[in-house]
């Protein structure tokens, strides 16, 4: 026999009880925005930007960048959208940065460190956001990718404002950034945990390496102990805190996240109605069992089975 089908929830992500969880998808070029635009989402939790600036010899000015976010701000209105500034490291070329060639990539001169190196792309590419943002209506929000200290936090926050951005945010995708998550936000409007890069740099596992899927698993409890650190001083002082990494896109996961305290999630737009549904059908005190009964777990198939086993006790 198949199974009854289940019901097809509509509008802002809810659990069952009501309580909101922001839906937002993840775009990478225009392209992605137009279709991403067409999904029932709220808005755009993660906007890389690194396709504006790689394969390309000269630097593009302000002016091409505010054209270029100004077409991705208009098809969204008045939702969010969530620009993380340009995330590069000598492992892709930026012509105009002249990174040196580096052993690790990874751990080298990328992200939010560029700016030290190069401040004119950071102080360019905010200007040009600044730009975009009033001539629509766009609510905008800005992130740095890779920030690692408080201070790298709010050095961007100030650079930021001075372009006249005023919801401004960082990533957690370095263990030491959720470790001390509470010292970023006090600098910080909201954050948005990349789960891809907090797994590579939790587990010493490179993200490329096919070969090392269960390090790289989401659902490791190491993984889920540093996204709870996140979720609780986010909650301590009220303040947003997503998901951007592509395992927001698995519903089950989702609703742990959600029991973790996490606020909103961002996936690419095909995945937003599985967890838009998964959501509706679970109350958020059984998303927090869920997250505990995970975090408990020794093992990440042992944290997935837990988590499985008790959202299907609602069917
Ligand atoms: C992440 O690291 O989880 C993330 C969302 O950023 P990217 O995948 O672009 O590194
Ligand atoms: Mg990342």
């Amino acid at each position: 026999l198949a199974a009854p089908a289940r019901p097809t929830a509509t509008g802002p992500g809810r659990t069952r009880d009501g309580h909101p969880v922001g839906l937002l998808a993840n775009i990478g070029t225009v392209a992605d925005a137009e279709r991403a635009a067409s999904y029932d989402g709220e808005g755009v939790g993660l906007f890389r930007t690194e396709f504006l600036f790689l394969n390309r010899a000269d630097r593009p000015d302000v002016a091409e960048q505010t054209a270029i976010y100004t077409r991705v701000f208009e098809l969204f209105g008045g939702r969010p959208v969530t620009v993380r500034t340009l995330d590069a490291g000598s492992d892709k070329p930026i012509a105009f940065l002249q990174l040196q060639p580096e052993e690790n990539p990874a751990l080298g001169v990328r992200g939010i460190r560029l700016a030290t190196t190069d401040r004119a792309h950071l102080v360019d590419q905010l200007t040009a956001l600044g730009h975009a943002q009033r001539a629509t209506a766009v609510r905008l929000k800005v992130m740095a990718p890779m920030v690692s200290t408080a201070e790298e936090a709010r050095d961007f926050v100030l650079t930021a404002r001075a372009a006249g951005l005023t919801e401004v945010g960082v990533m957690v995708e370095v263990p030491a950034a959720a470790l001390r998550a509470t010292d970023l936000l006090a600098e910080v409007d909201f954050v948005s945990i990349g789960t891809n890069d907090l797994s590579q740099y939790t587990f010493a596992a490179d993200r490329m390496v096919s070969g090392l899927g269960n390090l790289l698993d989401p659902w490791q409890p190491a993984l889920l102990d540093l996204v709870a650190t996140v979720g609780s001083a986010a909650q301590a002082v009220a303040k947003p805190v997503g998901v951007c990494g592509e395992a927001a896109a698995d519903p089950l996961f989702a609703a742990v996240l959600v029991g973790l305290g996490i606020t909103s999630l961002s996936m690419a737009a095909p995945a937003l109605q599985g967890v838009r549904d998964q959501l509706a059908v679970l109350p958020r005190s059984l998303c927090q069992e869920m997250a505990s009964a995970a975090r408990q777990a020794t093992s990440a198939g042992a944290a997935r089975e837990a988590a499985l086993g008790l959202a299907e006790s609602v069917r």
